[in-house]
Formats: structure tokens, sequence, C-alpha cells
């Protein structure tokens, strides 16, 4: 069977359209090509025919792009000379769009040839809407809900099918920059407007049957003598600027740690520079190069495969559908308004409880804020913020969380009012309701014992600020049962955020590796180290903030909070005194960060930071001998991982997919590497534990080098390779 079909009508048109087979939406494989090509072939090759339309079988969307899954696994199945094989692959492809669009005229005259126009009934993203650009007219639907664009970047690739080409080309590099560099999609409207569709039509395979019968011209405009590209070609002064400013702009924002951004902008420079089917065969050299850095596979792996099916439940335990009826969220401050509200968005019914009213309100007041936002930003309408509005229940009355099948309990960060607060809860609710904490720190397990139901107590761990961070921790205590997993995963799939499911150690998962890079960080400034030095290592490595940025947003406070109470806990074991003097130095001098406009930056007094705050070198002067940055990023980098391998071979995590994920997603490790795991499979395994071994020798036991990972270097080991066959077995 296959996903390209043809219909010649008496009227002159064939009609090519696209269903794949058994997906809801067109994605392109690799054996489909062939047989679009063929279809084109013989249509353009029939007398009978005047003119093509290409449409989609799949009612309001035309493709959703290429099989991410075919394209993590290009590398592999390239052959022995990979690079060679797919930019052969790719020039292959190249050459069907482009014989689309020459449709058989005369290289020379541009005379004969039949026009060929893409009738699309709604979404139409990556190669879904690079096949569009290489016919001659774009028709789309008014389907308002139907997203238009080229995604690429935003998994670690670029559209490499010429849609970087020609969107340059037809564009200009300005326009186009922002379909391009960020992924941006439109609907069909918008993406008329900007330039990316023709028209937008209430019938788009009728229209498109006229225009084809029309005698329309359709020599692209790259192919005609005289062409000059929009805004100007880089040597142009206008087209110099462009250039100038998207370079710095790209090194601006991914500090050069992102390979496919910079690849994408080398083909849209060099490419504009030379004619147009040279400027294909650069594409694809820059594709080919992109494909064979294993960051690409890493981030398709984590950002789009093992992601959707974390969210799509694969690590969710047999148990009947356990959707989210009615919410009571226990404590309405920073994190129980921010639940609210993604629970009210989700359509669930919420109690929102504090102990006075006004701070119930206080909490509720959030969502009203959020879609007022909304409104003025025209993403939400009155009725809506109505809605919303109508499903949260503000109060500080107990007897209205009668009927709830999940609690999420935010109150204050202490056992004894966590306890106190699931007593009067369990007095309430019925015996099938199930109990969850959105604790940072305490252990699900204790925390579970002022329960009359262990089984149906769990931990349901948010970031902040609840409504952007895209992460969720489900955490098992000792007695958890598979129900409450079940709930907790399908309340995460309901909120539409995305699931790791984790054992219940101190500091869970995500905590556990965020306080050693923030402590890391922390120790250098002690020992000396230039805080430009390390703040810099850390954007340069793709985090998104350094830690002592990150220390001044989650506030000095916290941390000092943490520490003592760790400290407590771990007694003569706890390792971290070194970091502590400094923390509670500047907690000494009431910089805690930005909440009070003084930290490891300086900040205006509209809250901008303007700059490291110079007077730390007063108290820790820096030394003369700095370390190179590769060594500051090493400690940084491994200070995170080790504890991610540590959490694996403790048994914390069970699926190495839901640590690069949460990695990822719950502090945004470096996203070009696709997390922790994927990271040391790519500088291997016997490398990690020979620099583990270096770092040990020169700053100590902290960079032990962990059992587990010792083993695999001796045996030569990947983390994906062996953990996908345990997990196989
Ligand atoms: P917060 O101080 O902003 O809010 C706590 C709210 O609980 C307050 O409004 C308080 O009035 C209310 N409260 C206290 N005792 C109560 C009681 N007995 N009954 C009803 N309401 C009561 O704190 P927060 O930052 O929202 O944190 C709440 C929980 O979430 C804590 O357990 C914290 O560890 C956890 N958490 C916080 C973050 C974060 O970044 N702030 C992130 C993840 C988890």
């Amino acid at each position: 069977m296959t996903d390209f079909t043809m219909e010649k009508g008496a009227d002159g048109v064939a009609v090519v359209t696209w269903d794949t087979v058994s997906k809801s939406m067109n994605v392109m494989s690799m054996e489909a090509w062939p047989d679009l090509e063929a279809l084109v072939d013989d249509a353009l090759a029939d007398d009978a025919v005047k003119g093509i339309v290409i449409t989609s079988g799949k009612e309001g969307s035309f493709a959703g792009g290429m099989d991410l899954n075919v394209i993590a696994k290009m590398k592999e199945s390239a052959g022995d000379n990979p690079a060679k094989g797919l930019f052969d692959g790719l020039m292959g492809a190249h050459a069907i769009l482009r014989k689309i669009e020459r449709a058989g005229m005369d290289p020379k005259t541009n005379k004969g040839g039949k026009p060929i126009a893409a009738a699309l009934p709604g979404t139409a993203l990556g190669i879904g809407l690079e096949i569009p650009l290489a016919c001659h007219r774009i028709f789309c639907a008014d389907n308002p809900k139907a997203k238009i664009g080229l995604p690429e970047i935003m998994v670690g690739i670029f559209p490499g099918m010429g849609g970087t080409t020609r969107l340059t080309r037809k564009m200009g590099a300005m326009a186009a920059s922002p379909f391009l560099l960020e992924g941006k999609l439109s609907d069909p409207k918008k993406a008329k407007a900007a330039g990316l569709i023709d028209e937008v039509v209430e019938d788009p395979l009728a229209a498109a049957k006229e225009w084809v019968l029309s005698e329309p011209k359709f020599v692209k405009p790259w192919d005609e003598k005289g062409y000059k590209m929009p805004g100007g070609a880089p040597y142009h002064p206008a087209g110099f600027m462009t250039f100038v400013g998207a370079s710095a702009m790209v090194n601006g924002k991914t500090q050069g740690a992102f390979p496919a951004a910079k690849a994408l902008l080398s083909a849209v420079y060099e490419g504009a520079l030379v004619p147009f089917d040279t400027a294909l065969k650069i594409e694809a050299r820059w594709f080919t190069n992109i494909l064979m850095n294993p960051s690409s596979s890493a981030m398709i792996r984590s950002l789009f495969i093992n992601k959707e099916a974390l969210e799509k439940g694969a690590n969710r335990p047999e148990a009947p559908d356990q959707k989210v009826k009615k919410v009571g969220v226990i404590g309405a401050g920073m994190m129980g308004a921010g639940i609210a509200l993604v629970s009210a968005l989700a359509g669930i019914q919420v109690v929102l409880i504090d102990s006075t009213q006004e701070a119930a309100d206080k909490g509720k007041s959030y969502t009203t804020a959020y879609m007022d936002k909304g409104i003025s930003r025209k993403k939400a309408t009155p009725e809506k913020k109505e809605a919303v509005l109508g499903l949260i229940n503000a109060t500080i009355d107990y007897a209205a969380l009668e009927g709830c099948d999940l609690i999420v309990e935010a109150v204050f960060e202490d056992v004894g009012v966590k306890a106190e607060v699931t007593k009067k809860v369990q007095a309430v609710v019925g015996p099938d309701c199930i109990f969850a904490t959105n604790t940072s720190t305490l252990p699900i397990t204790e925390l579970a014992k002022a329960s009359n139901d262990a089984e149906k107590f769990i931990g349901i761990h948010f970031f902040s600020p609840v409504d952007k961070m895209l992460l969720v921790e489900i955490i098992k205590g000792k007695e958890t049962g598979d129900v409450a997993v079940a709930k907790a995963l399908d309340y995460v799939r309901q909120i539409r955020k995305t699931p790791i499911v984790v054992n219940d150690e101190r500091f869970f998962y995500a905590n556990r590796c965020i306080i050693p890079y923030i402590n890391e960080g922390i120790r250098m400034v002690k020992e000396g180290v230039e805080p430009a030095l390390i703040e810099n290592a850390a954007k340069l490595l793709g985090m998104p903030l350094g830690p002592l940025q990150l220390v001044d947003e989650t506030s000095v406070d916290l941390g000092v909070k943490i520490a003592k109470a760790t400290k407590a806990a771990m007694g003569d074991a706890y390792p971290d005194g070194e970091v502590d003097e400094v923390l509670f130095w500047m907690f000494d001098q009431e910089r805690l960060g930005r909440k009070s406009n003084a930290g490891f930056y300086g900040y205006d007094e509209k809250g901008k930071r303007t700059g490291l705050w110079e007077g730390l070198a007063a108290q820790y002067p820096v030394v003369d001998d700095q370390p190179d940055l590769h060594t500051v990023q090493h400690r940084l980098m491994f200070a995170q991982v080790l504890e991610a391998v540590r959490a694996l071979e403790e048994g914390v995590l069970e699926d190495i997919r839901e640590g690069d994920v949460g990695a990822i997603l719950g502090w945004g490790f470096a996203p070009w590497s696709g997390g922790p795991f994927s990271w040391l499979d790519i500088i291997g395994a016997p490398y990690a534990a020979e620099r583990c071994d270096q770092l040990t020798a020169e700053f100590g036991p902290r960079f032990t080098t962990p059992a587990l990972l010792r083993e695999m270097a001796e045996k030569g080991q990947e983390f994906y390779k062996r953990f996908a066959a345990e997990k196989a077995a």
C-alpha cells in the first residue's frame, strides 16, 4: 500500500493525494518518496493532464512533517560512509522536489511544463510545508486551528528538504528568519500575510484546480533571469546588515551551543551567494553535517520521541482511566495558585483552600491576572476567562472538598503543617481520593505516615512558575500503589505537561542534580575563580542560567534553608561546608538574590540585572591563576551528570529516558546534548570515567566515578544501548 495515490480528472487535472496508512496525520517516510516521484512523472508525461494538484486525504491537515523516528535513525542506516550516504539521499529528495518545481519546463526558455499547486486542508509542518514550497502556488483552507511552519530547529535540526533555501528566496532572509531560526508557527491567515503561503480559501482543492487550469504563469522567480533576493543578498548593503544582525542574534541566543542554528545560518548565507541549484547542494551539505552530529539524534530522541512516549504513558501502570474531575488544591500560595490555574485551564473543577479567605482569593486572583493578560494578547476571550474562573472555588471550608478525586497539597514546607492538613482533608474526602503533596524536599514516605492510606499517597512535584514549566516529577513513596501513580500520570496528561516517575530519595531527581551544579559554582567563587568565567562557562554549555544567577533567581535564603536542613539530616557526612560559607555570608549581607534586588548580581531599581556584584571580590578575591574554560565546564557538567548516574544506580530513576527528558525540561540541562545520559553516550563512558578520575584527584571525592559508569567504561557500553536492551528484556 502506498501513501500517495493519483486520480486524473476529465477536466485535465491530476490530483495526487497523500494519505499515510494507519496515521491520523501524514508523515513522510523514505519509502514514500519514489511513489510521489512516479506519480509526478506519470502526470507530467500524460498529454491529457494540464495541471497537477497535490493534496491530503486527511481532514484538517496536509502533513505533520518527516517521521522523526526515521530522521533519528538516518545516520545508522546510511551505510559504511554515512556522510556520503546521507548527502546522496538528500540530493535524491531535492531532485524530486526540483522536478516538481521545474514541472517539465524547458531549462533555457522556461517554456512548456505544467503548473502544480498544493491544496492544504490545514496544518502543514516541516516537510509538509517544504513539498508545497516546491509547488507553484499554495492554497490553504481557512482553518484557524491549522499550524503552518518549519519547526525543525526545535528538535536540533533545520529544514533540509529545500525549505531553508526556498523560504529565504521567497521571503528574504529577514522575513524568513523567525520561521527558520525560531521555528515560528502561524495559522493560515497569518502565514499568508507573512508570505509563507499564497492563498487562504474555503475550498483549497477547488481553488487549486481552478488555478492550474487558468493557464497561469508559474515559473519561480529564482528560475528567471535577473532574480534578486527580497531584502538583498549578503553583499547588498541592506542584506549585509541582515546577515550581520542575524549572526549576532543567533550567537547571542544560543551561545554557539546549538549546532543546528549555526548550520542553518551558514546554509542561508552561503546559499544566498550562488545560483539556486548550488544553494540546494549547500543546504544538503549543512544538513548532512547536522545529521552527522550526535547532538541532532540525541535531541530528537529526548525532545520528541521519548518526551512523547512519556506523555502517552510509557511508564503508566495498568489501571482503569484515572482522569481527574475535581481537584482540591490546599495552600493558595505561589505554587497552589499556579496548580489551580493549570487545572482549571484543563477544564477540571478546582477547590482552592487556604487558611484565610483573603489568601484563598489572592491565589485565585493569579488566574484572573493570567486570563487578563491572555485577553490583552488576544489569546483568550472574556467568556473563556469567566469559564475558567467559574471552575475555581476559593474557600477556607474543607467541606467543599467533598467529591474530589485528587488532592494536591502545597502548604508550607513543614512536616507538622502538612500532617495536619492531610488529616483534615481525609476527614472529608472519600476513600478513593488520591492525596498528592507538592513538597520539594520532604520524603514522601515520611509524609505518608499522616495519611490513613499510604497506598493512595504520592508526590506530584511541580516546578515554578507552574504555568510555564513543562515538567512534573511524580514521586512514589515506599507504599504508593499503582492507582495513585496512574492517577498522577492521567492528571499530568490532562494539564498537558510531561511526567517523569521517580522513587523517593532526598531531593528526588531534578533538585538532586541541580543543587550540585549550583554548589559547584559557589565553590568556585570560594576558590577565587572569576565569577564571570563560571557564569559564561555554563552559558557556553547551553545552560539557560549560570549557577550564580540561578541562586539569585531561587533566592539565597532558600539555599540557606535547604543547606541547614540537609546538614541536620546528614550530620558529619555533609559535604558542602565550603559552599555554605559563601552562601551564609551572602545571607548575612542581606544579598538574597533577585527578590532583594541584590545577590551575586547587582540590580537596578526596576529589577534588571546590571552585572556581577563587584563587592564579592573583597570577600572572595579572584586568584591570578585562573582555570581554563574546559575545566570549569567539566566541573559544572559532571556535578550534575554524576548525580543523575547515582540516581539511576540507586533506583531513584527507573528509566534513563526520564532522566534525560526530566533534565532538559526540569532545569534546562544543555538541551543540545539530549540530557545527562545522552551526553555521557556522546563523550563515551571510557572518557567520562577517565575525566572523573582526574577531577577527583584535583577537586575531591564528589567526582568519584560511580561503579555503574566504571563498569560501563570497562565494557565499552553506552547507556541507551545497555538500558534499552535491559528494558526490552
Ligand atoms: P507559599 O508560602 O507561597 O504558599 C503556601 C501557602 O500555604 C500559603 O498561602 C499559606 O497561607 C498556605 N497554608 C499554610 N498552612 C496552611 C494550612 N494549614 N491550611 C491551608 N493553607 C495553608 O509556598 P510555595 O512556594 O507555594 O510552596 C508550597 C509548597 O510547594 C511547599 O511544600 C514547597 O516546598 C513546594 N514547592 C515549592 C516550589 C517553589 O519554587 N516555590 C517548587 C516546588 C515545590
